[in-house]
């Protein structure tokens, strides 16, 4: 009886019978010969059937196979330098063949679709090599940033996805109706992060946040996964730390793990391998002064129109590739104006319209993947900042209390999957990076 096994472990099981549970990739071959390309989700091996190998009936029911036709393989393998596949270098001397279903005309073919078609399409295009390595690299990234994180004191404390209030601002809220009452889809799970430390000192939660960006761009998602951490007695420069200690772990770990789906997306790792804490750390004052300086220096009109920036204004996409491009590596610009912050954020003592934030920056054009800061710990201030954002103090009341009790200084940071997917895997759009996308103009599949 043959061994079932996943083709990501068959370099184990060279010169034995084994079988494998898959689906085909693609087939190949002519007369006597076919070549069957069988994928099954953790890896893709060449299986050869020679029709003098085996039964004849086995033999036609392999040439009856069409693309995506699942199917469970016997075979011999073994070792072959060229044999394609994942990882590749054994293929398997098919033995015997059942078929479970002939798949239908597969609509998605080698031959090039439109991102609109393939988007139509997902809970399919998911099978194809591009979207199968983005997602596995996706999956250790998550694991990566929990790893850290539960490695260096913190604890994952869930937060709750529906809830009474606005978390971050009201434009890109999401009302529930609440058995008659309003209520919200997280935009962040920040502000119950903050009672968590009380009781936890270092914690973080991980999940899936909603916002109602208006906007189309291809860096924002309706939906996307946010991992926030919150320190009890933390500053900014502590949290800086943190920053980019976890970053640089996640791409150490991405580069350890993932050389043949890097390979396959056709990544350019030149770049990541540099990526080692620390990471350079600009004001917001100087980033401004350099986004001018650098507008004042460029010949090209159009540029120059792009980099236009005045002290006060939030960064665009051109500002944050810009400054990124100075560095070659992350970089995290703090002190931000207030005005274009959350209301939680603690001022700059002496220089109230700026405050203890921060955002890292990715390289190669990717932006702002953090953002992070020192929160308002002292109540009637935060009491001030909320009746200045004309929130209503009533719904703020728990997270008023915190400020009561054993307040201290401390900080947090959001970083978010899915930008960090696309700059780690070098994608032109947020829409890979995640399996489902919700985007302004889309929630099927
Ligand atoms: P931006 O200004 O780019 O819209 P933000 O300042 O609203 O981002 P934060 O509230 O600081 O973002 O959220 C923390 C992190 O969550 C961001 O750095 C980013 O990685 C991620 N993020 C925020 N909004 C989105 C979105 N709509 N889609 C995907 N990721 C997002």
């Amino acid at each position: 009886m043959a061994t079932a096994i996943f083709v990501r472990d068959i370099a184990q099981y060279d010169g034995q019978e084994v079988t494998v549970r898959g689906w085909v990739k693609a087939k190949t071959g002519k007369g006597k010969l076919q070549f069957v390309r069988l994928r099954d989700g953790t890896g893709q091996v060449q299986c050869v059937a020679f029709k003098k190998e085996m039964d004849e009936a086995d033999f036609e029911a392999i040439r009856g196979l069409t693309q995506e036709s699942s199917v469970i393989i016997t075979g011999n393998v073994r070792a072959d330098e060229r044999a394609p596949g994942y990882p590749g270098g054994y293929e398997i001397g098919v033995t015997g063949v059942e078929v479970v279903q002939v798949g239908d005309e597969y609509p998605i073919t080698p031959k090039e679709h439109g991102t609109e078609y393939l988007m139509d399409r997902r809970h399919l295009w998911l099978r194809s090599d591009r979207q199968w390595a983005i997602l596995r690299i996706r999956a250790t990234i998550i694991k990566a940033m929990r790893d850290w994180l539960d490695n260096n004191g913190f604890l994952l404390v869930d937060t709750p996805i529906i809830t009474p209030a606005a978390g971050e601002e009201t434009t890109t809220l999401f009302e529930l109706d609440y058995f008659g009452e309003p209520a919200y889809l997280a935009q962040t799970g920040q502000l119950y992060n903050e009672a968590n430390i009380f009781a936890f000192g270092r914690v973080y939660c991980f999940g899936p946040t909603f916002r109602a960006e208006k906007s189309k761009t291809r860096r924002h998602l309706i939906e996307f996964w946010m991992l926030e951490p919150e320190i009890a007695y933390c500053d900014l420069d502590e949290l800086m730390d943190v920053e980019e200690q976890l970053v640089s772990y996640i791409v150490a770990q991405v580069l350890a793990k993932h050389q043949q789906e890097l390979e396959i997306i056709e990544r350019d790792t030149v770049q990541l391998a540099n990526i080692a804490a620390p990471f350079p750390r600009i004001t917001y004052d100087e980033a401004i002064e350099r986004l001018q300086k650098l507008a004042d220096e460029t010949d090209d009109p159009e540029q120059k129109e792009l980099l236009k920036i005045e002290w006060g204004e939030d960064f665009g996409s051109p500002h944050e590739t810009a400054l990124a491009e100075m560095f070659n590596r992350p970089v995290f610009v703090y002190h931000y104006p207030s005005a274009v912050k959350a209301f939680y954020m603690q001022p700059v003592a002496g220089r109230d319209e700026v405050c203890r934030s921060v955002d890292l920056l990715a390289p190669e054009g990717y932006g702002e993947i953090i953002g992070g800061s020192e929160r308002i710990f002292d109540a009637d201030l935060l009491r001030q900042k909320l009746q200045a954002q004309g929130l209503p103090e009533e719904n703020y009341d728990w997270y008023l209390q915190l400020r009561q009790f054993g307040s201290v200084p401390h900080a947090g940071f959001g970083i978010g999957i899915e930008r960090t997917v696309a700059w780690i895997c070098g994608l032109d759009h947020i829409r890979e990076t995640i399996p489902y996308a919700r985007l302004l103009n889309r929630k099927y599949p």
